[in-house]
């Protein structure tokens, strides 16, 4: 059991931080803006969201996210896209984003491996 699974606060899930000089960082939120994930944590996995692809200075392939709203949309949905998409991580391989069009984050569905999905 993990210390989340003992409590029926939420407010761990996610903040809004007026303060900050960049906000709003990303267009489109109409929900509670959630800066808990400012840094995705998915910028090195498979992700649903609407990034460019962009070669660093070092030939680096790298995600541009400025497009993308799904960490901030919601402190509740945009908690639970995280760890959906973090439970069985893939490895981004520098791929163009081909594969989804989603505009909430509770859209997005991981697609598995072992999914009977045909698409
Ligand atoms: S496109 Fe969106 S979901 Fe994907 S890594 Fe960037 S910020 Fe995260």
């Amino acid at each position: 059991m993990e210390p989340k699974d003992s409590t029926i606060n939420e407010a761990f899930k996610g903040f809004t931080n007026d303060a900050c000089p960049f906000m709003p960082c990303h267009q489109g939120v109409k929900r509670e803006f959630n800066c808990l994930f400012c840094y995705c944590p998915l910028i090195a996995y498979e992700c649903p969201g609407p990034y460019r692809v962009i070669t660093d200075r070092h030939g680096m392939k790298r995600k541009d996210c400025s497009p993308c709203n799904l960490p901030h949309n919601g402190y509740l949905q945009s908690w639970s896209f995280i760890q959906k998409w973090l439970e069985r991580p893939i490895l981004w391989d520098g791929h163009e984003q081909t594969r989804y069009t989603v505009s909430l984050p509770e859209e997005a569905e991981p697609r598995r491996a072992d999914s009977t999905r045909s698409d």
